[in-house]
């Protein structure tokens, strides 16, 4: 998990155009799951994807910033 996250974070940072559409299309359907919250701390990290911007998952506990631009999965399999 944590790879995953690592390896998400780089794509973040090194903004791969093919990862920005996959992560662009993750990050939408994240905006209408329950399961997105926004973290205080996060909250100062700015992100292109607004709907990724400021975001965790509450399942994983993974910040959508770097987990719709990893090699992770959804843990509700929605993408
Ligand atoms: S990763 Fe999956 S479970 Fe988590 S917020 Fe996105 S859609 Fe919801």
């Amino acid at each position: 998990m944590l790879q995953h996250i690592l390896s998400g974070w780089k794509n973040y940072l090194s903004k791969s155009a093919v990862t920005e559409i996959v992560a662009q299309q993750r990050a939408s359907i994240c905006a209408t799951c329950p399961h997105a919250k926004q973290g205080k701390i996060l909250a100062f990290i700015k992100d292109s994807l607004k709907e990724a911007e400021g975001a965790y998952c509450a399942a994983c506990h993974c910040p959508l910033s770097a987990k719709v631009r990893s090699n992770d999965i959804c843990p509700e399999n929605k993408w």
